[in-house]
């Protein structure tokens, strides 16, 4: 399912990258500026106007623009929380969600065609992982949403939060994750405040330890969903890799090198990890600790015969957590009407085209 992607993504190029490849072409450097801005507008190749027709057409053979292009898009009656469906140059489909707040728009991006973790309540990665994204085609995400809104409106702000909680596990595709993120902050380009940005990983505790020292001040969140190894092993098979104790010293050192505290993703499952002991366990275990915990109600996939909880559990498991002084808060419920959650719309799509 490779083929697409022979052709160079010029998204994945810095500015310096992509004037080192244009003067590769006998090109003048001020062509790679001219072609950056583009790119930061999310044209194609076919609309770089100002370019002479013969470095379009060079181009062209040679490379796409971002290579994502918006598919299909649902927006929720609820909210007007817009899920898309992108495609890749390569025919794989990918997911993400933009979900609007009073101070701006937040994109939920995937980094990888599905997962390898295999955590039981997800949905991402319930065939496994097809391919790592390249850093152009996580940042093209964006440039597609952006573009989308500007068509509409010219003058609406663009996407103001990132959040690394699509497809995918951004630290098991590392370095073009790290790329992504320094091309997202490019001062000459879309140039995002990484503290707009969160990463969500299910904690590979040496990635994280050498995320903490990359020196960016990205939101780092854990998807803990356990008080203890025993009840995570039984939801997440990386546990079997990293134990709670060495997740927490990995967070308790990003801590100590960024100054920003974690958050913790903590999703209910009905009679696994809800109970009263299971909060007490928790706060015991993060108490001191400068983070949040993010409590969220557990999606159901039908595949894998988990529930989620009800409203009395959510409360008595926000409260328990209160009592014993450990922030915490329910994450907020976006397009319940339109498969907010991960994979969930990419799923139902291929199930279609399979019985098609
Ligand atoms: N691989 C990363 C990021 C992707 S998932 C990670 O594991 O953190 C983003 C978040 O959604 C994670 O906290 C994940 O555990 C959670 N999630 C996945 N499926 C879910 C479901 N069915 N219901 C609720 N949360 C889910």
């Amino acid at each position: 399912m490779t083929q697409g992607l022979q052709k160079r993504n010029l998204a994945s190029m810095s500015l310096t990258e992509l004037t080192e490849y244009v003067k590769s072409l006998s090109e003048g450097a001020f062509r790679a500026k001219q072609i950056y801005g583009w790119i930061c507008k999310g044209a194609e190749i076919g609309e770089m106007t100002n370019l002479p027709a013969r470095l379009r057409e060079r181009l062209m053979e040679e490379c796409v623009s971002f290579g994502v292009h918006i598919r299909e898009c649902v927006t929720s009656k609820i909210d007007g929380t817009e899920k898309y469906l992108y495609e890749l140059t390569d025919g794989n489909i990918i997911e993400g969600v933009r979900m609007r707040y009073h101070y701006g728009d937040t994109l939920c991006v995937s980094t990888q065609v599905g997962c390898r973790m295999g955590c039981r309540f997800c949905a991402s990665t319930l065939e496994g992982c097809v391919r790592d994204l390249e850093a152009g085609e996580i940042l093209g995400q964006i440039l597609a949403v952006n573009r989308r809104i500007h068509d509409e409106d010219e003058k609406a702000n663009g996407i103001h939060n990132v959040v690394l909680m699509g497809s995918g596990e951004p630290l098991d595709n590392y370095d073009n994750t790290v790329k992504f993120l320094r091309l997202l902050n490019a001062p000459e380009g879309l140039n995002l405040s990484l503290r707009n940005v969160s990463l969500s990983t299910c904690g590979l505790v040496p990635r994280m330890r050498q995320f903490a020292n990359e020196g960016l001040p990205v939101t780092l969140s854990v998807s803990l969903h356990a008080p203890d190894d025993e009840i995570r092993k039984q939801l997440m098979p990386v546990a079997n890799a990293y134990s709670i104790d060495d997740i927490l010293d990995a967070c308790r050192e990003y801590i100590a090198k960024t100054g920003r505290r974690v958050i913790f993703e903590y999703a209910l499952v009905r009679g696994v990890n809800c109970s009263d002991d299971c909060a007490d366990k928790l706060a015991a275990r993060l108490r001191g600790m400068q983070c949040h915990v993010n409590v969220i109600p557990l999606n159901d996939v039908k595949e894998r015969q988990l529930e989620g909880p009800d409203e009395r559990m959510i409360q008595g498991f926000l409260k328990r957590l209160e009592m014993r002084h450990i922030s915490a808060t329910r994450r907020r419920e976006m397009g319940d009407d339109i498969q907010g959650a991960c994979g969930q719309l990419r799923r139902s799509r291929l199930e279609g085209e399979a019985n098609a």
